[in-house]
């Protein structure tokens, strides 16, 4: 079986030696293998570094959106094989294949979208000119150049396709070359995503290269003038930031790692009402959807003592609605956990949470037959939901993310307790307040704010705009305090902040003025 090939210094190279297998989740068959082995990554940053940097810093904002326009109708263009590698080799159900991809090409469109009204410049005059002196002739100007070393991306395996994307998009608009370390587990998507963007003709020499398995000794090689953004467990990236060369050369680092996120059933909700059943769809679709392979995904359900019964009764009841198998079977909505380990975790991870006094009330850890899968087959779970009687001794439940279709009810009775509780995970990337009350928004929602990347405030009156607190946009912010990483992702323009240097300009007035003449000015923060 071929080997899949990264993309380095213009070529499709492919690695040797060892590889590792990318298996089909749904059968455990082997789809193709991957290596890097005997790859020369260290001259892939130094092209990057010469080629593509200096290749994208002479693009102004509104080609680089014009480039990331042809990214996105490329990726679109492919779209229906990429959901079929999705389905293939990640176990997606064809819906969430799409989510992956549709994000990836939307996310590459709106920045597209960013860089044409951010028009002719290729860097940002941060703020006004700041008067030093009594006269013009000494002033200060605040400026944001492009960093002019690589962007090391290195994604997780629960979003092959946008998760290249998101953080490409951001770094292009920046004007800094990326390399893009896929997980190796799913990274067949993204081979072909990448495939498709190289075939536009569009990137210059170097903009991007893709590492189809290990990064090897690469993060030990980054410079002062790189930034290494990471997604994935919070270990790993603990392990990355402690990187000898991160901490000697001050490597920019983002990490987007693990989340607790909570919905939160406001006090004044009644069962039946529209924001009740708001919050029941949305916590049930968060445990099934990407089954339950979400970082946004819900884990911890809030809800007012009183009412936990009736809430585990309604999500319990849309929960057996789902069928769990193979993507490619007939009706399926729910598809296996990507990987073996995956599946291991994930069913160590609902024995911690029972050890730590929460109970399965449906699914659980236990081996299920997939619909379509070959008899014994398949890296499935059942949707799992769980009740934590006490909210304060459970806690596993606030400190341990099962990353596979499980959440947990929890009780709280007061406003200030359920913060408090909330507050227990330790930062996390999203939560979600259920409510049509004024001052439970002010109590909760702005209660948890500091704890979030993001805060919804969601009810039965917000129409067809709302999306759920699962899909990231890219006008938001991604990423969160604590826990989360404390990184910050997309935002609009906040995204580009990680690629961009900010220098204060001091001296002669005149001179400054004119170097800053075909800057785009933006606010000073
Ligand atoms: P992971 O095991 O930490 O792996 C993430 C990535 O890091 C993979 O590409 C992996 O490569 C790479 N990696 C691992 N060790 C490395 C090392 N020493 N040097 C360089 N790269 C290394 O995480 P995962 O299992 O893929 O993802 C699941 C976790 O990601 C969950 O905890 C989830 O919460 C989190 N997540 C967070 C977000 C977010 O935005 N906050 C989004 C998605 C997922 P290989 O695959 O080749 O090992």
């Amino acid at each position: 079986m071929d080997i899949l090939e990264s993309y380095l210094c213009g070529e499709w190279v492919r690695g040797h030696g060892k590889t590792a297998a990318l298996v089909d989740p749904s059968t455990e068959e082997t789809v193709a293998h991957a290596s890097t082995e005997g790859l020369d990554l260290a001259a892939a940053r130094t092209y990057a570094i010469d080629k593509g940097g200096p290749a994208l810093r002479a693009m102004s904002f509104a080609q680089r959106g014009e480039l990331l326009l042809t990214l996105s109708r490329a990726v679109h263009a492919k779209r229906d094989e990429l959901i079929e590698y999705g389905m293939k080799n990640a176990g997606n159900t064809r819906s969430d294949a799409k989510f992956d991809v549709d994000g990836a090409s939307s996310t590459l469109a709106f920045y597209g979208e960013l860089g044409r009204t951010l028009g002719d410049g290729n860097f940002f005059a941060d703020g006004d000119a700041i008067p030093l002196g009594r006269s013009s002739r000494v002033s200060g100007q605040h400026v944001l150049t492009a960093r002019r070393g690589v962007a090391l991306h290195i994604n997780a395996f629960n979003f092959p396709a946008w998760g290249l994307a998101e953080k490409a998009a951001c770094a292009w608009l920046a004007g800094v070359p990326v390399m893009s370390k896929p997980a190796t587990a799913t990274c067949l998507m993204t081979v072909h995503l990448v495939k498709a963007m190289v075939e536009t003709g569009a990137l210059g020499d170097g903009v991007l290269q893709l590492i189809t398995g290990s990064t090897g000794t690469l993060v030990e090689q980054l410079g002062p003038q790189d930034v290494l953004a990471f997604t994935g467990s919070g270990n790993t990236g603990a392990t990355l930031r402690a990187s000898k060369s991160v901490l000697t050369n001050s490597v920019r680092v983002n990490v987007e790692a693990d989340s607790l996120n909570c919905a939160i059933l406001g006090r004044d909700v009644e069962r039946g009402s529209e924001t009740y059943q708001l919050f029941v769809a949305d916590a049930a679709r968060d445990i099934t959807q990407k089954s339950g392979q979400k970082c946004t995904a819900i884990r911890r359900i809030f809800v007012p003592a009183e009412r936990v019964d009736e809430v585990c009764e309604d999500i319990m009841e849309r929960l057996s609605a789902a069928v769990v198998g193979s993507p490619f079977a007939e009706g399926v909505t729910v598809g296996p956990v990507a990987t073996a380990s995956q599946l291991r975790d994930v069913r160590e991870g609902i024995a911690v949470l029972e050890r730590s006094g929460a109970k399965v009330l449906c699914g659980g850890a236990g081996a299920i037959a997939g619909k379509g899968a070959p008899e014994g087959k398949g890296y499935f779970v059942a949707p799992t939901l769980m009740l934590a009687a006490d909210a304060h001794k459970a806690d596993a439940v606030h400190a341990h993310e099962v990353f596979g279709p499980v959440s947990t009810v929890l009780a709280y009775r007061s406003d200030e307790e359920c913060v408090a509780l909330v507050a227990r995970a330790g930062g996390g990337l999203v939560s979600t307040l259920y409510t049509d009350d004024r001052a439970i928004t002010v109590s909760i929602g702005l209660g948890i704010a500091a704890y979030h990347g993001r805060v919804c405030v969601a009810n039965g009156r917000m129409g067809s705009g709302w999306l759920g607190p699962g899909t990231v946009l890219p006008g938001l912010l991604h990423g969160g305090p604590g826990r989360a990483g404390g990184g910050e992702e997309l935002g609009g323009m906040r995204g580009l902040n990680a690629y961009l240097q900010r220098t204060a300009l001091q001296g002669f007035g005149p001179l400054i003025e004119h170097a800053v003449a075909g800057a785009k000015r933006l606010p000073a923060l």
